[in-house]
């Protein structure tokens, strides 16, 4: 008897016949022999409406409030499935996030798992009971409820798989797996069978939002082996693992993260030190910068150019805009209209050409990078946001197309 855990998103439980679905999948696992661990997302797009719901209201609601009403879709979706289950006829429980044991940081909003105590998930186990756990929220020290930020029900469904060493923990979606490009914006995108935790988690980190990026983090740092799969048609999926260098591929994947604000402050003092004030007055603010592009000075002045997660955007402005002025900078600017493109693979590292070739097919279809910024394994670039998806056509095209070589 083994010890699984499966992950159902919004969409594997939208409405009553998407949850007998996966009702059946999980009972068929149980009446193999196995103990199981369900953990499930709010139906369908029910996080959002909730969201818009709260807006209506106060578009101002403190984070505690927000993460009282956005735990609620969880504890509907749970409650629904524990009841299907029931009318199957098999042993359910259905639990929240402190029921299971899960304790977080008090970052309303973008909590992180300090601590995952199961003993009640135990206890029912030993019941013979199917658990069902509400993926994405826990507890923090105030006895508040919290939430992990945006698709943190994967990383709930992998803290459990690490923290009881599942044998196994599937990640049940709405696509058959993890594509070398999004599969509803890239017809020809192709199902990887198994993919790196490096590669995952450049993918879900520039937009690939099949997995959480947390998630991914996680299950590498304690080495549990996901399985992203279709709910829907039942088919085996990717495999998320440590590969050896024979399996890795030049390029793995095309992404595209539009949630992207791109800054210039023009005329900054050419002397040093200012680059550093800049950056950690937005550090200290817990503003992340990723791409940072810096203009040779002229003049004795040069111009500095950052991007932002665009829900980050009106704070930067806020702390910046006074700030230039101390800083000796004529203006700031900033756009929105941006999109991130990037294209990841274990094997770049060794294919020096391959950015030369990123370039050829950007440069092919007319497009111009405003900024570029690489890694070991990725190269992205910053373009303008209606372009981005034939900017992931044309580089899937350049890289999976039958004839590739790199
Ligand atoms: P869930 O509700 O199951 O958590 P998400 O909507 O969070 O599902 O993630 C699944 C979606 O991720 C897919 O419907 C797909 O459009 C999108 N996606 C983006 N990039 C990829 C990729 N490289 N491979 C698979 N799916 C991807
Ligand atoms: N329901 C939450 C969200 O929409 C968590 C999740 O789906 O993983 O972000
Ligand atoms: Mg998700």
């Amino acid at each position: 008897m083994g010890l699984i855990v499966q992950k159902f998103g919004g969409s594997s439980v939208a409405n009553a016949e998407r949850v007998f679905n996966v009702a059946d999948i999980i009972t068929k696992t149980y009446q193999e022999g196995n103990n199981v661990v369900v953990v499930v997302s709010a139906q369908g797009d029910t996080t959002d409406d909730l969201i818009e719901k709260a807006k209506e209201i106060n578009p101002k609601a403190s984070k505690r409030e927000m993460d009282m009403l956005l735990t609620s879709g969880e504890q509907i979706s749970a409650s629904l499935l524990a009841m299907a289950i029931e009318k199957l006829g098999f042993p359910v429980v259905s639990l929240l996030g402190w029921q299971a044991g899960f304790q977080t940081s008090s970052a309303y909003g973008s909590a992180r798992i300090n601590n995952l105590v199961p003993d009640r998930i135990y206890k029912e186990l030993d019941k013979r009971n199917i658990v069902i756990v509400t993926g994405f929220q826990g507890i923090n020290k105030y006895r508040d409820m919290t939430t992990l930020g945006r698709g943190g029900s994967d990383t709930s469904a992998v803290a459990i798989a690490a923290v009881m060493h599942a044998d196994r923990c599937q990640i049940f979606t709405d696509v058959e797996g993890v594509f070398t490009a999004d599969p509803r914006k890239v017809p020809t995108a192709r199902k990887l069978d198994v993919i790196s935790y490096d590669e995952m988690l450049e993918l879900a980190s520039l937009g690939a939002q099949v997995l959480n990026n947390r998630s991914v983090e996680m299950a590498k740092k304690y080495n549990v082996e996901l399985e992203v799969l279709s709910s829907l048609t039942r088919k085996p999926g990717t495999i998320v693992r440590e590969v050896n260098e024979m399996e890795k591929l030049n390029v793995s994947g095309i992404a595209k993260d539009t949630n992207v604000a791109q800054f210039s402050i023009i005329g900054v003092p050419d002397r040093p030190g200012l680059a550093f004030r800049i950056f950690s007055k937005l550090g200290a603010n817990d503003i992340n910068v990723d791409i940072i592009l810096q203009s040779i000075g002229r003049n004795g002045t040069k111009d500095i150019s950052f991007t932002v997660a665009s829900n980050n955007r009106a704070a930067t402005s806020e702390l910046l805009g006074d700030y230039i002025e101390t800083l000796g900078a004529s203006s700031i600017i900033y756009d929105e209209n941006v999109a991130k493109v990037s294209v990841v693979g274990a094997g770049m590292e060794s294919h020096p050409n391959i950015a030369a070739q990123v370039f050829e097919a950007l440069y092919n279809a007319n497009i111009n990078i405003r900024m570029i910024s690489t890694s070991e394994i990725k190269i992205s670039v910053l373009i303008d946001q209606e372009l981005a998806d034939l900017a992931v056509r044309v580089l899937h095209d350049k890289f999976f197309s039958p004839d590739f070589t790199a």
